[in-house]
C-alpha cells in the first residue's frame, strides 16, 4: 500500500516514509491510494481478539512495509495493562438512554491522544532503528498533545523530544505531568511567553531547512498519518463490543477540534464498518459545526477563537479537515488544491452544493455545546448515573443526545478524564474530580524543566547542545 497527497502532487510513498514526515511536499496531507475494505465475515472473526491483536489486524491493512509479526509486537508493547489500567484497554461504560462512553482516556496522560501516541512511540523507534538514524521531535504544547508525546517517546532509542510550553501558563496538573519526567531524551522547555510565541519559535526553527536537516527535526502533530490510522482501531473495537452479530448499526459521537479523531471514524465507516451516524460535537468554536450545517468552511482568526472550558477543542481551523474534503470532491487533488487556494484568498470556501451528501452518504451530523451545556451535562450525568465525565466528553454527550435512535447504540468517545479539568468539575458539581490513585502524589515529584527566554536563538542553542544526531 502506498500513500498519496490530498493535493495530488506527491509520488506515492510507503508507510515508513510518510511516518516521519509532516505535510506532503505539495502542502497536502497523506492518504492511502486505496482504502482497505473489511467484510462482515472478517469483522465477525475479530470478535474474540484482544485490543492489541485487533490493532495489529487493522493497522496491518494500512502498513505493508512492516512484517505482521513485528507489527503485532509493536501493538502489544503499546497497548499494555500497565499503560491503560485494564485488560480491556478501551472499556465501554454504559451511561443512560442508549448512550455509552468509549473509554479512550485510560492511558498515562488521561486523554485519548495516548491511544495513537503510544503506538507512534513504538513504530518510531522501530523504523529509526531499521534505518540506523535518529529524530529530534520539536513541538509546542498548551497541554494534551505534548504530554501524550512525551509519555509515548520517553526512553525510546534514537528519539529526543524538545517540547516548548508557555512558562507559568499551564495548569498545575499539566505541569506536574510533563515536567516530572526524568528521562534523558525528554526536554521540557518552559518559554517566557504565551503558547502562540512558542509555536512561532517552532515554526521559525522548522522552516530553517539547513538547521532542520542538520539536527533531524521532526514533529508529531495532529496531521500525522500514523496517529489517524491508530485511531481507526477503536471504532472497530467499540462496534465489536456493543453488537452481537453482523450489520448492526452503531452511532459514534466525537468531541472535535482538529477533525483527527472523527476522521478516523469516517475511515472506519468507508472501510465497511456498519456506522450509522458520526456525530460531530464542537464547543463555542464551531467552525466545523458551521460547515456541516451550511456547507461553508470559514476558519477563524486568533481573536475570533474563544478560550473555553473544553480547551483542547479551541481551534480556529481544523488541520485534518482537508482529508475529508478530498473524499467529498471525489478524491480530486487538483480540486482540493484549488479550494485551499480559494481559502487563502477569500477566507472561506463554499461546498453547500454537496450538503445533501454530508448526512445521506457520509453519515455526518453535528451540534454545538456551550459552557452552560457542559456544566449541566456533567451534573446531570453525575446525578443520574454516578459517572463523572470531563468537559470535552460532556460536549460529546450533550450533542449525542439529540441523535439517539431506538435500537442503535450511541458511543460517545471519552476524550479525557475529569481529573485533568478539575476546576470545571468543581463548578459543575461543587466538588473537585478525584485524581486517579497512581497520580495522587504527582505534584510532589521532582520536576525537570529548562526555563528560557522567548527567543528563537535560545531554543536553537539548546537543541544544538542536546539533539541526537547520529
Ligand atoms: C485533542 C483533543 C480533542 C480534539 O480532537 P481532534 O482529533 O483534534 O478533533 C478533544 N478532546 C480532548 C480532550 C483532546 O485532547
Amino acid at each position: 500500500m502506498k500513500y498519496r497527497s490530498t493535493r495530488g502532487g506527491m509520488t506515492p510513498q510507503p508507510f515508513s516514509d510518510i511516518l516521519l514526515e509532516g505535510l506532503a511536499p505539495d502542502g497536502g496531507l497523506a492518504l492511502p491510494e486505496q482504502l482497505p475494505q473489511v467484510s462482515a465475515q472478517t469483522l465477525e472473526s475479530w470478535r474474540s481478539l484482544s485490543y492489541s491483536e485487533l490493532a495489529a489486524q487493522v493497522l496491518g491493512l494500512f502498513i505493508d512495509d512492516i512484517p505482521p509479526a513485528d507489527l503485532a509486537r509493536l501493538t502489544a508493547a503499546a497497548y499494555t495493562v500497565e499503560n491503560f489500567g485494564s485488560v480491556d484497554i478501551v472499556p465501554v461504560k454504559p451511561l443512560d438512554h442508549g448512550v455509552s462512553l468509549l473509554g479512550l482516556s485510560q492511558g498515562p496522560t488521561l486523554a485519548f491522544k495516548d491511544m495513537a501516541m503510544q503506538f507512534l512511540g513504538q513504530v518510531f523507534e522501530y523504523v529509526l532503528e531499521k534505518r540506523g538514524t535518529s529524530l529530534n521531535i520539536l513541538g509546542a504544547t498548551s497541554g494534551d498533545t505534548g504530554s501524550a508525546a512525551e509519555y509515548a517517546l520517553r526512553g525510546k532509542k534514537g528519539v529526543a523530544v524538545f517540547m516548548l510550553s508557555p512558562h507559568g501558563r499551564m495548569s498545575d496538573f499539566q505541569r506536574a505531568q510533563m515536567y516530572s519526567l526524568q528521562d534523558e531524551n525528554i526536554h521540557n522547555l518552559a518559554v517566557k511567553g504565551v503558547f502562540d510565541e512558542c509555536q512561532d519559535i517552532v515554526k521559525a526553527l522548522s522552516s530553517d531547512l539547513d538547521f532542520k536537516a542538520q539536527y533531524r527535526l521532526g514533529a508529531v502533530n495532529s496531521i500525522n498519518w500514523a496517529r489517524i490510522a491508530a485511531q481507526v482501531v477503536y471504532y472497530f473495537w467499540g462496534w465489536l463490543r456493543v453488537t452481537t452479530g453482523p450489520d448492526q448499526p452503531v452511532s459514534f459521537a466525537v468531541p472535535s477540534g482538529n477533525f483527527g479523531n472523527i476522521f478516523s471514524g469516517h475511515l472506519a465507516r468507508q472501510m465497511g464498518l456498519p456506522i450509522r451516524r458520526l456525530v460531530l460535537a464542537t464547543n463555542e468554536n464551531n467552525v466545523l459545526e458551521e460547515f456541516f450545517r451550511t456547507g461553508v468552511y470559514r476558519p477563524r482568526s486568533a481573536a475570533q477563537t474563544h478560550a473555553t472550558s473544553s480547551p483542547s477543542m479551541d481551534i480556529s481551523r481544523a488541520s485534518n479537515f482537508e482529508r475529508f474534503v478530498f473524499d467529498l470532491v471525489g478524491q480530486d487533488g487538483a480540486r482540493v488544491a484549488a479550494l485551499w487556494k480559494e481559502l487563502a484568498e477569500k477566507g472561506y470556501f463554499d461546498l453547500s452544493n454537496l450538503k445533501s451528501e454530508f448526512e445521506s452518504h457520509y453519515g455526518f451530523a453535528s451540534g454545538v455545546s456551550t459552557h452552560a451545556d457542559r456544566l449541566a451535562t456533567i451534573k446531570s450525568i453525575h446525578q443520574g448515573t454516578g459517572v463523572l465525565i470531563d468537559p470535552h466528553t460532556a460536549d460529546g454527550v450533550k450533542v449525542a443526545r439529540a441523535f439517539v435512535e431506538p435500537g442503535v447504540p450511541m458511543l460517545v468517545l471519552e476524550t479525557a478524564l475529569p481529573a485533568k479539568f478539575s476546576e470545571t468539575i468543581q463548578e459543575a458539581i461543587g466538588q473537585p474530580a478525584p485524581a486517579p490513585e497512581h497520580l495522587r502524589n504527582l505534584g510532589s515529584l521532582p520536576q525537570k524543566v529548562e526555563v528560557m527566554d522567548c527567543s528563537v536563538e535560545a531554543v536553537r542553542r539548546y537543541i544544538q547542545d542536546h539533539a541526537k544526531i547520529h
